[in-house]
């Protein structure tokens, strides 16, 4: 082996969980590599261009870019390697449009969004306001405080010292989930229904599923720091990630699919690659999903137990439906937002092709679509099992009926949608599994049934010593400031375990 093929770090992978963590180490002074078998990083936070249009694959409402606090963890790995991103405020989350006429905008103002609320269920004002102030207390308790790795001692010895109120309200919030609390308040049923979705469109389950600290930190952090989109696409964090590697000194290598994590004597010591070259780390990052990490990567019959038990736990999440499209611009009616959901019945929230999610990042930068033209990113969750064992024709005609049927629906909100489409693109489970390299195309781990908050969800360290996970399978879930969250502690940790 000769010293250049020793890094200090391998990562495998190039989502953005996996770049905070490099450009962490990077930055730290570490030696570091990132494999990515796909031609561009950003894996779910990547893009893809058509003519003139660069559509987003996934991620497009965007947290974690604001100016103040700590819960601003894409600012801030930008910023541990000395580069930036332009960002352009979106004024309102989303514009939920949902059943019963119950048509809301969730205004980056906190109290003009309360007031939008109240005016649906005047009778809850009081609960209203109960439940999301208690969502800030949650919140501020995160962003007074460091966010690094929980799984180290000294850490988390000095930011109890530091911070004692804001650790014991952590402590207290991590085994709850936000459907309970908002029952404490709230009672009517409707909106109820409503925090569901509130939580559903990012957790992919209901309220009561859904843990508080991440309800805390979306349901405040989007009147704190704001959504706010990157100049050029969302492609541009990892991008811009990536140039800071390379400044501070790391190597990513495209078109590099690990197939293998070689351990020795039970410790993880480096990979192979498909092409059979190998490299050793004296630490292993994987930024695969824990299913691929532990079915592919390593030997499926000698899964940890401790993983085997996560599995019993949590479960793969659908993956989606995607429709990409270039539409004329005469097909969004004026004041139309970035983000809208739409479902006509709450029966149907978690069924597959059940609700709509839609992002239209044109709005905020034009520049992304031909001028006079806009792009509409419409997907909806779906299994991967509704889209195996079709013959070519079969599944080409059952993508096309999937994407006229939501074109249908989504003419309720952008009347003249199908006529004015300029360009379609249909992206299935199968889509996700192919170019996002996830299992089933699965969107990440979701809780097998109710759990206590975060408690069960898995750090970055594993039963195999040497080898580490990041990303969305990892504390504390899914979302582009939560996996960044993963990168700090990932990188933390390992920092610590190589003395750097
Ligand atoms: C349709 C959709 C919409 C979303 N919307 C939002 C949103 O609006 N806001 C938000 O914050 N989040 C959103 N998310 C979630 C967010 O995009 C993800 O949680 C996050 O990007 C996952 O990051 P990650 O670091 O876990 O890794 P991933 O994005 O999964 O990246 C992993 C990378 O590893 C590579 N890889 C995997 N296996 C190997 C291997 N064996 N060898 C080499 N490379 C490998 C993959 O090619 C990929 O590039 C959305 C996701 C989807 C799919």
């Amino acid at each position: 082996m000769t010293s250049s093929s020793l890094f200090d770090v391998i990562v495998i992978g190039s989502g953005i969980g996996g770049l905070v963590s490099a450009t962490q180490l990077a930055a730290k002074g570490a030696k570091v590599l990132v494999l990515e078998s796909y031609v561009i990083p950003g894996g779910s936070a990547g893009y893809f261009e058509h003519q003139s249009y660069r559509f987003d694959v996934g991620a497009s409402m965007i947290f974690g870019m604001g100016s103040k606090g700590t819960t601003n963890l894409l600012t801030r790995a930008l910023d541990a390697v000395n580069v930036s991103l332009e960002t352009i405020a979106d004024p309102v989350q989303i514009h939920y449009h949902l059943p019963n006429g119950l048509n809301l905008k969730v205004d980056r103002v906190y109290e003009k969004f309360l007031q939008n609320l109240t005016a649906y269920f005047p009778h809850e004002k009081v609960g209203i306001r109960r439940f999301y102030d208690e969502c800030w207390q949650v919140f501020n308790c995160l962003n007074s405080i460091d966010l690094l790795s929980l799984e180290e001692p000294r850490y988390l010895l000095r930011v109890f010292l530091q911070h004692p109120l804001a650790c014991l309200g952590l402590a207290k919030y991590l085994p709850q989930n936000a459907g309970d609390v908002a029952r404490r308040y709230i009672k009517d049923p409707q909106l109820l229904q409503f925090i569901d979705m509130e939580c559903y469109c990012w957790s992919v389950v209901p309220a009561n599923m859904t843990p508080m600290i991440n309800a805390g930190m979306v349901f405040s952090d989007r009147h704190y720091g704001g959504v706010n989109y990157p100049k050029g696409g969302v492609g541009k964090i990892a991008q811009t990630l990536v140039a800071g590697l390379e400044k501070a000194g790391g190597t990513i290598q495209y078109q590099a699919r690990v197939t293998q994590i070689l351990t020795e004597r039970g410790k993880a010591v480096g990979v192979k690659l498909a092409n059979g070259e190998v490299y050793q780390g004296k630490r292993i990052v994987s930024n695969a999903t824990r299913w691929d990490t532990f079915e592919k990567l390593l030997p499926v019959e000698s899964i940890p137990h401790n993983e085997k038990k996560w599995q019993q736990t949590y479960q793969k999440s659908p993956s989606f439906l995607s429709l990409h499209m270039g539409v004329e611009k005469s097909v969004l009616p004026p004041g139309t937002e970035c983000h809208h959901i739409l479902l006509e019945d709450w029966q149907e929230m978690t069924v597959s092709q059940g609700t709509i999610f839609v992002s239209i990042p044109t709005l905020l930068d034009p520049d992304l679509a031909p001028r006079g033209y806009h792009i509409i990113h419409a997907f909806t969750p779906d299994w991967i099992d509704n889209w195996q064992g079709l013959s070519e024709t079969e599944y080409e005609a059952r993508k096309e009926a999937a994407a006229w049927r939501m074109i249908e629906r989504l003419e309720q909100i952008f009347p003249g949608l199908n006529a004015g489409l300029d360009y379609l693109e249909v992206g299935t489970p199968r889509t996700h599994r192919r170019f996002l390299g996830r299992q089933d195309g699965t969107y990440g781990p979701i809780p097998r049934r109710k759990l206590w908050g975060l408690l069960g969800m898995r750090f970055n360290r594993t039963a195999i010593p040497g080898l580490y996970c990041v990303g969305d399978s990892t504390f504390p879930g899914q979302g582009l400031n939560a996996v960044a969250f993963s990168g700090f502690a990932c990188a933390h940790r390992i920092a610590v375990d190589l003395g750097l």
